[in-house]
């Protein structure tokens, strides 16, 4: 690349693009799509694989430098919110409005189009993937044209979790609703033995978004962080002893990087993610994995993980269980179904980390395991075809909007090939 080295935020990829560009206008990024034979958007870097790698004979186009546009409409309860643009910043401007999103992801370091490219999801057995609030994209497509599709158009499914395949996306509508104010709650130690399926079940929904933390060296959950809505009935949590100090869902890091605990109300983006704006989130050094499952097998499935945990546990940081409502966008590992995602912050050693992802692919296969599109994962393309009811149809709208494959790369023709 002519431009500096560039790497994803966890180190483990540098793009081998020939260059790297910032357009400053739109009409200086129609021109460099419509002049260029191969472009993969960056966004904000936060994928563990090569899912924006252009390869070398490729541009990585950044939209960093492009004018941030967050557009709330306060009538409509919607925002136009612009390809570059992260959800710290959105989040701020929206709340300013009196407004909110519904959920976020454990960061709000990551952009809006990035993560709903990728299936990006947050916790709560209500809430679907981020992907869930659009209801319009703007796309500059290979001719540098522009493409708006919206909810109720037929091509609708295909268009938002895309893995940056259709084009550019220069712009997204969300649907928003009115601010609202959560609390967190963190308990400690609740053991796997003894939880049947309707007590986990009652776990999982035990407040608006749950999340169940475990390094898997004994068969049980470390942490459970509760977010309560204040407009929700009060938390009511007999499984577990509640946390005596602030926590961080990594062993050793500093619970100063998370959001505010004990009970503390405070606004919904102050309190959804994990991690605050302004500090590094999770380890900083790590690579990570995550699987998506129905969510009637997730005690069997965690049982499965709790089966190899002894090969899983020598290179895990954390795991994080979490829900997410099923969505219908054809490529969300949430389509169609109500899911249970398993998550796993590896330490930062490749070599160390695939074998165990291998084994756990394996023990996880069982349950229709859809691997998330941004994190690590050796799925075969073959068994993606199974897991993934529209992937034809993904692939007929690829072709379509981009026949020569401009937005192509080695990620998404294997996805394709499935
Ligand atoms: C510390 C950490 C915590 C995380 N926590 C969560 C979590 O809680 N939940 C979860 O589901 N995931 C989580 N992730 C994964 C992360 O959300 C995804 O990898 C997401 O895709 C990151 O967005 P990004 O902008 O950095 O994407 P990038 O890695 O930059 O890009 C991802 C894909 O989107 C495409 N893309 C980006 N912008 C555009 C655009 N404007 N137009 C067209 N294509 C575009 C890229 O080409 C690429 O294909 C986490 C990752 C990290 C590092």
């Amino acid at each position: 690349m002519t431009d500096t080295t560039v790497t994803n935020w966890a180190g483990n990829i540098t793009y081998t693009a020939k260059e790297l560009l910032r357009p400053h206008s739109p009409g200086a990024l129609r021109s460099v799509v419509a002049g260029s034979a191969r472009v993969r958007v960056l966004g904000s870097g936060h994928s563990f694989n090569e899912i924006a790698e252009p390869g070398a004979e490729g541009v990585l186009l950044s939209l960093a430098a492009l004018p941030p546009e967050v557009d709330v409409d306060t009538a409509a309860r919607t925002v136009r919110v612009g390809g570059g643009v992260r959800y710290a910043e959105l989040a701020r401007l929206v709340h300013a409005r009196g407004l909110a999103l519904p959920n976020m992801a454990s960061l709000p370091h990551i952009s809006v189009a990035g993560s709903v490219a990728t299936g990006t999801h947050g916790s709560g057995v209500g809430n679907g993937s981020l992907a869930s609030v659009v209801r319009e994209v703007e796309l500059v497509t290979a001719d540098g044209s522009t493409l708006t599709l919206a909810r109720g158009d037929e091509r609708f499914g295909g268009a938002v979790t895309s893995l940056g395949a259709l084009g550019v996306v220069t712009a997204l509508t969300l649907d928003l609703e009115p601010a609202y104010e959560v609390e967190q709650h963190v308990f400690t130690e609740l053991p796997l033995a003894g939880l049947d399926a309707e007590t986990f079940r009652t776990v999982l929904a035990a407040a608006y978004s749950v999340s169940l933390f475990t390094d898997w060296r004994a068969p049980g959950f470390r942490q459970v962080w509760l977010k309560r809505r204040t407009d929700q009935p009060p938390v009511d949590f007999p499984w577990a002893a509640p946390a005596t100090e602030r926590m961080h869902p990594v062993p050793g890091m500093p619970a100063v990087n998370c959001t505010e605990q004990f009970g503390v109300p405070g606004p919904w983006h102050e309190r959804l993610p994990h991690f605050r704006a302004e500090f590094v989130p999770s380890s900083g050094a790590e690579l990570q994995s995550e699987y998506l499952m129905p969510r009637e097998h997730a005690l069997d499935a965690l049982h499965a993980v709790d089966a190899v945990r002894e090969t899983v546990a020598p290179v895990l940081q954390t795991c994080e269980i979490r829900t997410v409502a099923a969505d219908e966008q054809w490529l969300s590992p949430a389509y169609g179904r109500d899911t249970v995602a398993a998550h796993f912050t590896w330490v930062e050693d490749t070599a160390a980390v695939l074998p165990v992802v291998r084994r756990l692919e394996e023990a996880l296969a069982p349950f229709a395991a859809r691997p998330h599109w941004g994190k690590v994962f050796t799925t075969a393309p073959a068994a993606l075809r199974g897991l993934y009811p529209r992937l034809g149809d993904f692939r007929t709208l690829v072709t379509e909007l981009d026949p020569k494959g401009k937005f192509s790369n080695a990620f998404v023709r294997d996805v394709l090939a499935g």
